[in-house]
């Protein structure tokens, strides 16, 4: 590592806690911020630094990691009333490694660059046992000198590999979440129709896992999260829905086919209305064995 590089970290929540955790156990000097105070005191606890705003922890940072929600706040916060942009040392290399929309990207890292900084987009999966275990797959977008300067840090997080320019991360995070969506529906609509049969959920995810029918949903997700109801992944619907409406806004404005897409949106949509925004997104699975009973008692 950089002896001299100072990070700091934008949202420390599921995934930006443990994140920036790592770097401080790693040697880091490490400057957070989060809105929840809860949050700002994990990783003092853990030892880092934290302040009362987002411009504090980016004045003496060499590196700007955000881990924040969406676009939207990541626009506030680079650029909003009390915009970090106008506070950040020149040159400061900003690394967006949230779930963002890949256009608004682009046209983010343009106003960066007319600020004298950088940025890139470095999303992540892998989910928050990948966050904890510095096992995530990270896919950058951006200039190949800018993952080089950022690749001692990303690689306690991670495995980064540049995608393509900037955006490409953020495109290929949403696209990859719509499959893995689409993927623990259709799995956990047939992992029910299996048990119903009765069939023992985990005979028939050992049987499926060596098969063709295998994903991310029957090697991780139904064993760890589902199947024991714990539905504690960590990773909120409202986050997953928000990434399956990039990737299909996407194939929308690229003129690409995206039927069966929309039907999962849809599908995601009204789980998520009737479950809140609080909810996991592997609860999905309860409230479609939820649904299964209603049926049943008609
Ligand atoms: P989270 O909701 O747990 O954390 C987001 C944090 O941002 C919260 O602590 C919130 O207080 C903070 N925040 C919101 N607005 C802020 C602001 N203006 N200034 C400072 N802090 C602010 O979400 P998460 O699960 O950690 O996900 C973060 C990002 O990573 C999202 O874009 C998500 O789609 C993506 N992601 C999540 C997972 C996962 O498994 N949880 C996996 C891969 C990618």
């Amino acid at each position: 590592m950089s002896d001299a590089m100072t990070v700091a970290f934008v949202g420390l929540g599921n995934m930006g806690s443990p994140m920036s955790e790592r770097l401080v156990a790693a040697g880091y000097p490490v400057r957070g911020f989060d809105l929840a105070p809860a949050a700002r005191e994990r990783l003092e606890a853990a030892g880092g630094e934290t302040a009362d705003s987002a411009g504090a922890v980016v004045a003496e940072a060499d590196l700007v990691i955000l881990m924040l929600p969406n676009s939207a706040i990541v626009e506030a916060v680079l650029t909003g009333e009390s915009g970090v942009l106008a506070q950040a040392r020149p040159g400061t290399l900003f690394v967006d490694m949230s779930s963002s929309e890949p256009l608004r990207t682009r046209a983010l890292a343009e106003v960066v660059q007319a600020a004298g900084s950088r940025l890139i987009d470095a999303p992540v999966s892998g989910g928050v046992k990948g966050a904890v275990a510095g096992t995530l797959t990270i896919m950058v977008g951006g200039a190949e000198s800018d993952l080089d300067e950022a690749r001692g840090v990303l690689e306690v997080l991670g495995k980064p590999a540049l995608v393509g320019p900037i955006g490409a991360g953020h495109a290929l995070k949403a696209i990859n979440n719509l499959m893995s969506a689409a993927h623990l529906w259709v799995t956990s609509e047939a992992m029910l129709t299996g048990i119903e049969f009765g069939l023992d959920p985990t005979v028939m995810l050992d049987a499926i896992n060596t098969s063709s029918g295998r994903s991310g949903s029957t090697q991780l997700k139904w064993p760890n999260f589902i199947v024991g109801e714990t539905y504690d992944s960590g990773f909120g619907l409202s986050l997953m829905l928000k990434d399956m409406r990039i990737a299909t806004g996407l194939a929308e404005s690229l003129g690409v086919p995206h039927t069966l897409s929309d039907q999962a949106v849809a599908h995601w949509s009204t789980a998520s209305e009737d479950l809140g925004p609080a909810a996991d997104h592997t609860e999905v699975a309860r409230w479609l064995r939820a649904q299964e009973k209603e049926g049943s008692a008609e």
